[in-house]
């Protein structure tokens, strides 16, 4: 493969080789389970542990207060409907907001099935949920509330201290997919009132198929699959030690290097929108301006397909995205761009560009340089923009 330009963090980034060198030995001679009580065991157990503490330590959070799953799909599986089912004597209704990643969107439905109620916020054009009409979903009731920390689509981040707050205030639980967020937004989960949260390996640079949920020391939660016991009885399946090994270094890379990295994705961000909104006519940015993930860059241009973009900055070797890559091979809309009041040809028309940790000044600058001449191109062959320009 020729050398690609990877502006598409948001959906896969790769493993940073430290992350790598650590896991390396947790295949072969540290290859214990953490269940076994011989030595070989302990090894697996020390690791197990230690790696609790360094992810807790990146979130603020207790390290009894991790727990290790496949990812945060399964995280936020193990959040939203372990919560119900424990606590569905005290009421059967629960929150989620309307841009909300796919899998909570698509557990909301399986809870609908089960007999719960849930409802959904609205968000306003930027993306961002306000506070009053959270509060005004709220009902005796509610016993969950699940709201992302960030959009992974455009980059808006949600007022997750308020949110926080006014949950705690009513003593309703709090779950967030901090899976966009993570790495790019300092995260406190005690000064935010968070009670459950999923995050991914991946998102930090640590390897795929791993995730966790931060679930509170006082909260409790059933199990939603049966087996060994390990994590506390709430996730049962032997510890993928290599893996959990893997995220905990990247967290403990993360929480070095963090502050550095939102600082350059900052720059690049504000350079890729300033230039690209300020040389390409009817172009426009999704999302918030400033309440926005430092990596992420969301521009819609007017009349044409996102996806005859993609292809164009694919056949220049360029990877990025016209939005989630979990539903990417759907020919629906995006429900976040359409939650923002967009309509369905504006939300066909957008490209997500998002950086990353192994980007260069010249990948961004050949990204911006791309894009003028590729809208164009495709707006002289597109009959949507010659009518709507023919029309002014
Ligand atoms: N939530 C968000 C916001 C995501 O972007 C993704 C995909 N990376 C997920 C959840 C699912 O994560 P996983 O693939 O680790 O299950």
């Amino acid at each position: 493969m020729e050398k690609q330009i990877y502006l598409d963090y948001q959906s896969a980034k790769p493993v940073d080789p430290r992350v790598v060198e650590a896991m390396l030995p947790y295949f072969t001679e540290k290859f214990g389970n953490a269940s076994a009580l011989h030595k070989v065991g302990d090894i697996a157990t020390d690791a197990l542990e230690e790696s609790r503490a360094k992810i807790a330590e990146l979130i603020n959070a207790d390290s009894d207060e991790i727990l290790f799953t496949s990812g945060a799909t399964e995280a936020s599986n193990l959040a939203i409907i372990g919560y119900a089912m424990k606590n569905k004597n005290k009421g059967k209704h629960v929150v989620i907001s309307e841009v909300d990643h796919i899998s909570i969107h698509n557990i909301a439905k399986y809870l609908t099935q089960q007999g719960f109620e849930v409802s959904k916020v609205p968000v306003d054009q930027y993306g961002r949920i306000k506070l009053g009409k959270l509060e005004r979903r709220l009902r005796d009731d509610t016993i969950l509330v699940s709201i992302g920390y960030a959009s992974n689509e455009i980059g808006t981040i949600q007022p997750i201290k308020e949110i926080g707050l006014l949950l705690a205030e009513k003593g309703i639980a709090f779950h967030s997919d901090a899976v966009a967020a993570e790495g790019l937004v300092p995260i406190d989960v005690k000064e935010k009132n968070i009670n459950l949260m999923s995050l991914s390996s991946n998102d930090i640079y640590g390897p795929r198929g791993l995730g966790v949920l931060y679930m509170q020391k006082k909260f409790r939660i059933n199990p939603i699959m049966m087996g060994g016991g390990q994590e506390k009885g709430i996730r049962s399946g032997t510890e993928d030690i290599p893996s959990i090994v893997g995220m905990a270094t990247a967290s403990e890379i993360m929480k070095k290097e963090m502050s550095s990295e939102i600082q350059k994705f900052t720059t690049w961000r504000s350079k890729i929108i300033d230039q690209i909104l300020g040389e390409v006519p009817d172009s426009h940015l999704n999302g918030h301006k400033s309440e926005r993930l430092a990596s992420n860059a969301h521009i819609r241009f007017d009349g044409i397909e996102g996806e005859s973009i993609l292809l164009s900055f694919k056949d220049k070797n360029i990877a990025i995205s016209t939005g989630s890559a979990c539903t990417s091979k759907t020919l629906e809309p995006s429900h976040t761009l359409i939650s923002t009041g967009l309509l369905h040809e504006e939300a066909h028309g957008s490209l997500q560009l998002t950086t990353g940790r192994f980007n260069t000044n010249e990948d961004i600058d050949a990204v911006i340089e791309a894009v003028p001449a590729i809208v164009e191109r495709l707006r002289e062959l597109s009959p949507i923009y010659a009518s709507k320009k023919g029309a002014q």
